[in-house]
């Protein structure tokens, strides 16, 4: 049975009564349809609404598509046929500053940029409509400057169903998806539009519209906006997002600009002053290295362990030892929860580091292996670092003597 739906004619009614015509079960929840209701089913680009039958929770409201009855899904069982319902006022009447706003935008990016509508969602934090051309900047302002101009204006918004034949003498934004009469909602002098959403009665309770993300998208452009509580409560965010970043960066809004731009070019040069000193450092520690490193058959075995260091510093100094001659590097360190290392020879050294590596981690559980000039691995026993080298170094002394 179709439900009579009242919020085609007054969107502001949040309290009503009615009878319970059909008892179902949608989606493992049990549901009912009622003869009337001012509940708002999903549909259109807008969210249903929610609220109470007798005191039940509404979970969800669908249109059944078979007979277009309004389904209310419950949180639980509504044994009672007569119920008053009543909508979650602060919900809907978001969706309708929302939806009107939505309505507003949609013909000023037709006026400001001749950029048809061609998708809408309201969603939980954002609404975006999808726009059938690219825009420019220039487009965005204008149009959010003139959608906000209706707001201000304090437009009537009304809603009327006429018959289809009607249609082709008013100038209406887009076809309608329906067949039978149609429902217009106008906004005076600005907009017409078949819709059966809910919206405000007027455009200044919208209050502000604000464009707060514009991209490409399918050959198009998806602009998502604000509006009513939501663009206040966002104004409001932002500006304890600026005084945030002011007193973290101890100044005033203007300057912080700046301000980020002088730490940044800051930042930059002290990070490239710290790099020079890590490889002057590097290369010190390389030689203290190179000078006390045992020394068997002329083969230089230089064996390390490091604490608290960066990997790719300690990769870095493998490396520079590498480049010179006859010696290898037996590297390790504690990771987070593993012990790692670096082997790695010079050129002139007939030894497969990768093998070795494999060979004396396989030992102690472990797993690596690599190149013969250079081998990484890692067990997860980080306090043997030590140990390991040990066996490493007694390995490659036996195998050069
Ligand atoms: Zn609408």
């Amino acid at each position: 049975m179709t439900t009579e739906r009242l919020y085609f004619q007054d969107a502001y009614l949040t309290r009503f009564r009615a009878t319970v015509v059909e008892r179902l079960t949608w989606e493992g929840h049990p549901a009912v349809v009622l003869d009337r209701t001012a509940f708002y089913p999903e549909g259109g680009g807008q969210p249903a609404d929610r609220g109470w039958l007798n005191g039940v929770a509404v979970v969800d409201v669908r249109t059944r598509s078979d007979d277009v009855a309004v389904v209310h899904v419950l949180a639980g069982d509504l044994p009672a046929d007569e119920v008053e319902g009543v909508v979650d006022w602060p919900r809907r009447y978001d969706h309708m500053q929302q939806h009107t706003a939505q309505h507003i935008l949609s013909q000023a990016f037709i006026r400001a940029a001749e950029a048809e509508t061609v998708g809408f969602h309201l969603g939980e934090r954002y609404t975006t409509i999808d726009l059938d051309v690219e825009v420019s900047p220039d487009d965005v302002a204008r149009a959010e400057e003139l959608a906000n101009q209706v707001v201000e204006e304090n437009r009537a918004v009304t809603a009327r169903f006429v018959p289809q034949e009607e249609l082709a003498r008013l100038n209406v934004r887009r076809p309608p998806k329906v067949t039978g009469p149609v429902r217009l909602v106008e906004i005076a002098d600005f907009d017409v539009v078949p819709c059966g959403g809910t919206h405000v009665a007027h455009t200044g309770e919208v209050g502000l519209v604000a464009v707060t993300r514009v991209e490409r998208y399918k050959g198009g452009t998806r602009v998502t906006f604000l509006a009513g509580r939501r663009a206040r409560a966002d104004y409001a965010r932002r500006r304890a997002l600026l005084a945030q970043l002011g007193d973290v960066l101890t100044c005033g809004e203007e300057d912080l600009v700046p301000r980020v731009e002088r730490l940044l070019t800051e930042h930059k040069a002290a990070t490239s002053a710290l790099r020079k000193a890590q490889e002057r450092l590097l290369s010190v520690e390389a030689e203290a290295l190179w000078a006390r490193a045992p020394q068997v058959n002329g083969v230089r075995i230089i064996n390390a362990p490091f604490d608290d260091r960066d990997p790719d510093l300690v990769r870095k100094l493998a490396g520079m030892l590498r480049n010179r001659e006859r010696a290898m590097v037996i590297f390790g360190w504690q990771g987070k929860d593993k012990a790692r290392f670096v082997f790695a020879r010079t050129e002139d050294v007939d030894v497969h580091m990768g093998q070795v590596l494999k060979q004396v981690l396989e030992e102690y559980g472990g797993r690596g292996g690599g190149r013969p000039d250079w081998a990484e691995g890692g067990v997860s026993i980080p306090e043997r670092v030590p140990d390991i080298l040990a066996t490493a170094a007694r390995l490659l002394e036996s195998m050069i003597s």
